[in-house]
């Protein structure tokens, strides 16, 4: 699908295909080009879109709202609709309810950390960065690494060196509060347990 087909081979193309087949094929090159426009003209088209989300601010933030609320009622696994969520919630953080909320958020968090007395240091911290090689856990990304509690802060663990692990935001987050049986594998499990269980002196922490 990747080649590019000249004016005759376009028709030669048509001739041998059924209508339906056809439109998806243009529809698919269609697809390409602007990917490529967008790619080549960045500054232009995020103008664009400012513009077009000045204009039609009040559709567009209820369409997101629905798609928010679609996605939180019944956990989806559709691309868009977890886009546009996202987006929704981005939205709703920088207006005063979304603030209160984030607050009340964390302060919930701190007084969880509390009551497990939950105290993890900075040097608990690069041990832990040193210990994972600085990398996710999960997926092996290397940027927005964060420290997530094996067994989550919200079911009574605290963190402490055996019960973290460097996730990236994006697994973090699918993560959640779930247990780690419920979220790896049983053979990563095996893997995260053998890393947490390790007795060797991690290599120096160093950030790259
Ligand atoms: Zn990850």
């Amino acid at each position: 699908m990747e080649r590019k087909h000249s004016l005759k081979g376009w028709r030669l193309i048509k001739e041998n295909m059924t209508e339906k087949q056809y439109e998806k094929l243009k529809k698919e090159k269609r697809k390409r080009q602007n990917k490529k426009w967008n790619n080549k003209n960045r500054a232009k088209r995020k103008r664009y879109n400012h513009s077009y989300y000045i204009k039609n601010k009040r559709k567009i933030k209820k369409q997101t709202s629905d798609y928010a609320k679609r996605a939180r009622k019944n956990k989806t696994k559709s691309k868009k609709i977890k886009a546009m969520a996202r987006l929704a919630n981005k939205r709703v953080r920088k207006t005063k309810r979304g603030k209160e909320q984030s607050r009340k958020n964390s302060r919930k968090r701190r007084a969880q950390k509390l009551k497990v007395k939950e105290y993890y240091t900075i040097d608990d911290e690069k041990y832990t960065y040193s210990l994972f090689k600085n990398i996710c856990f999960n997926c092996k990304g290397r940027h927005n690494l964060q420290i997530d509690h094996i067994y989550p802060l919200s079911k009574g663990f605290a963190l402490s060196r055996k019960n973290a692990c460097v996730l990236c935001e994006k697994c973090n987050i699918s993560k959640s509060n779930k247990m780690p049986e419920e979220f790896y594998t049983s053979e990563k499990l095996k893997l995260l347990k053998k890393i947490v269980n390790m007795k060797r002196k991690p290599h120096k922490y160093k950030i790259d």
